[in-house]
């Protein structure tokens, strides 16, 4: 059986292990003792490494995790230093017993950033966050808008595991700045209350889904996937669902 755990480290960052059976991979393993030290209390087999993008904070664990267990290191174009095999768009990981990954171009975040699908899951890294989206650093806002909008093209069912615990910060950005796009801040409110119990509580407030997120994340709202088809979302005047998305990101990053 196929089961999806998370291990938390440094401030907010969550480094997801995907588990069949006695074998596992590690997604952005950033904290090389924390792995280890789980994988020996729960006697795990580790068989991969994937990298999502080349940021400190998901990439500081893999080359020692490597040298101890010997094994492939799966990255983007910007991790080359560090990856067996540097992947691309469409590629297939086939390492955990029939359990494949598509490796999804997810440029914004960083130039050469990548997610990893294995349907309904998919392990996101900084492109996509619950209630917000990443940062631009080396890379553009139309990349973001346009990797948020193939991530929308998904199922709704989909499971999004990203890499940061933000959620709250990003519910509160929505709540002060009364962005409720399909006016439906109340159910933002009751959901920013539930997650708040959860954080108190050190129960994770992800993985997210993409049908909640249809519902609470302006990012998703303004991709075209979802603005084109959705006649009840209101932007201010003068502004186009790109625009409006640019201006939220900007907005975001002085927050
Ligand atoms: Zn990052």
């Amino acid at each position: 059986m196929l089961k999806v755990i998370v291990i938390r480290t440094l401030i907010d960052n969550y480094i997801w292990l995907v588990l069949k059976n006695n074998k596992c991979l590690v997604i952005d393993p950033s904290n090389e003792p924390l792995v280890t030290k789980f994988l020996k209390i729960y006697k795990l087999q580790l068989v991969a490494i994937l990298i999502t993008h080349n940021h400190n904070d998901h990439v500081s664990g893999v080359s020692a995790l490597r040298n101890i267990y010997q094994v492939p290191v799966y990255g983007p174009k910007e991790t080359n230093y560090l990856n067996n095999y540097t992947v691309k768009d469409n590629n297939v990981i086939d390492v955990l017993q029939q359990c494949k990954f598509i490796v999804l171009s997810l440029p914004g975040h960083t130039k050469y950033h990548v997610g990893y699908y294995h349907y309904p899951w998919l392990f996101c890294g900084d492109t996509l966050f619950s209630a917000g989206c990443g940062r631009i650093f080396n890379s553009s806002i139309e990349n973001m808008f346009n990797s948020l909008n193939k991530i929308n093209k998904l199922p709704s069912n989909t499971i999004i595991f990203p890499s940061h615990e933000y959620t709250i910060n990003n519910l509160d950005f929505i709540i002060t700045n009364n962005i409720a796009l399909l006016n439906n801040m109340f159910i933002i409110k009751y959901y920013r209350r539930i997650i708040k119990r959860m954080i108190l509580n050190k129960i994770p407030s992800l993985p997210t889904s993409l049908y909640l997120e249809r519902i609470i994340n302006p990012f998703i709202q303004c991709t075209n996937s979802f603005y084109n088809e959705n006649k009840l979302i209101k932007l201010p005047k003068n502004m186009n669902n790109f625009n409006y998305f640019k201006f939220l990101r900007n907005k975001k990053d002085t927050f």
